[in-house]
């Protein structure tokens, strides 16, 4: 190894550990549904996107085997090339019927997309509003279009109405775009679209809402621009095949126009190796199933539901979500990271999420319900919050 190198790695290896800062991922032993094994520990599982329990769902496991049998488990080539199958498409079809948009583009995941549709449409001669706690995946791919980024306070709409009418009357941008998630996924909190649109409206602004964790969540599973009622508004619709749908991938829903220029302009899409056969059948049939019924997306909501109003009578700070993530604020870094890992010796898996990636101070225990979890192990979950609540003096 070159010596800058070797020494780089060593100070910031060091560095990351003295902080507590440095992550252990703690493999799988099992699938990642509501019970997992970890070192051969079984543990109430409340860290996973797997919101309706698809990822191991039989209906979906049954339409991938086929369509490897059948297909293979490669798509062989770019999309543009000739690594589009007739699976693609149809799926495509599919996502715009679930958003309620003229037409869609699949890519290969959900942070790839975000650094596809934003680059393909926005360059250095623009402006970008973006939420200062969008998702790292909005982030970078702000950064690779090259557009001037402001950062709007985090769903604070006098800033940005400030914001957009300072950039649009400097005249000194082609295009302006307001960028946000839909959910953000530390708090659940929702983001403000009918404002976010109102001030599109008035300044001209495109909009973009990447919907990672409002898909199957929000709007009768259709999402949060569903939710508002603003399918017609919304210029980008961005989602995720590997939350609630369980499986793998990302997606624009929007107008015709707006797909064809990504199909011929976003560079993943010209330049990376289309989903696999399996992948797309098994997430064009969870959408399927979130089209047929409401029932995964309402058993998500009574467990979500469950778990707070548990964790909020024994004392504990649950924030101000408005979906069923369920942060748990502790407070203190350290006492955090204790918490969780406490948690863990005594049979839930539930992360720590501690500054940089939320402010110092509210370090946080995040819970993710889903529709698979059991009322047993919600109960047994809360029954193990109160133990270690009550130990470390949280509660
Ligand atoms: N956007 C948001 C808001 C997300 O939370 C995530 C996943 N953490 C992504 C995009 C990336 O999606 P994927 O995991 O499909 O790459």
């Amino acid at each position: 190894m070159s010596k800058v190198l070797d020494r780089f790695l060593t100070e910031n290896l060091n560095d990351l550990k003295e902080k507590g800062l440095f992550n252990v991922i703690d493999p799988l032993q099992s699938a990642n549904g509501p019970i997992i094994k970890i070192d051969g520990k079984e543990l109430i599982n409340l860290s996973s996107n797997n919101y309706l329990g698809l990822a191991t769902d039989e209906r979906l496991k049954d339409v991938a085997n086929k369509a490897i049998e059948e297909f293979g488990v490669g798509a062989g080539a770019v999309r543009t090339i000739n690594g589009t199958l007739e699976l693609h498409t149809k799926l495509e079809e599919t996502i715009a019927k679930f958003k309620h948009t003229e037409a869609a583009i699949a890519y290969q995941s959900g942070f790839n997309c975000n650094m596809a549709a934003i680059s393909a449409v926005m360059d250095k001669n623009d402006a970008i509003l973006s939420d200062e706690l969008n998702h790292a995946s909005i982030i970078d791919g702000c950064r690779l279009s090259k557009a001037k980024i402001i950062r709007v306070n985090h769903s604070d709409m006098d800033d940005l109405r400030a914001k957009a009418k300072e950039a649009k009357e400097s005249g000194l941008y082609n295009k302006i775009m307001v960028i946000t998630d839909g959910v953000f996924s530390m708090d659940g909190d929702i983001a403000r679209l009918p404002e976010i649109v109102e001030i599109a409206e008035e300044f001209d602004l495109i909009t973009y809402v990447d919907d990672a964790h409002g898909s199957g969540v929000l709007g009768k599973g259709a999402g949060t621009v569903k939710h508002f009622g603003l399918s017609d508004k919304v210029d980008f619709q961005i989602g995720t095949l590997s939350k609630a749908i369980g499986v793998v991938g990302g997606y624009v829903a929007g107008k015709k126009d707006l797909i064809e220029w990504l199909k011929v302009r976003s560079r993943p899409f010209l330049f990376s190796t289309a989903l696999p056969p399996a992948d797309v059948e098994a997430a064009k049939r969870a959408i399927e199933i979130l089209m047929e019924s409401t029932e995964l997306h309402d058993r998500l909501w009574e467990n979500g539901d469950y778990l707070k109003k548990g964790l909020k009578e024994l004392g504990f700070n649950i924030g101000d979500s408005e979906t069923p993530i369920t942060p748990c604020i502790i407070g203190d870094e350290k006492l955090t990271q204790q918490f969780s890992k406490r948690l863990y010796d005594e049979g839930v898996y539930a992360k720590s999420i501690v500054f940089p990636t939320v402010p110092q101070g509210t370090g946080r225990v995040r819970n993710m319900p889903t529709a698979a979890h059991t009322k047993e192990m919600l109960d047994n979950a809360i029954a193990i919050y109160k133990k270690i609540g009550k130990e470390l003096g949280v509660i």
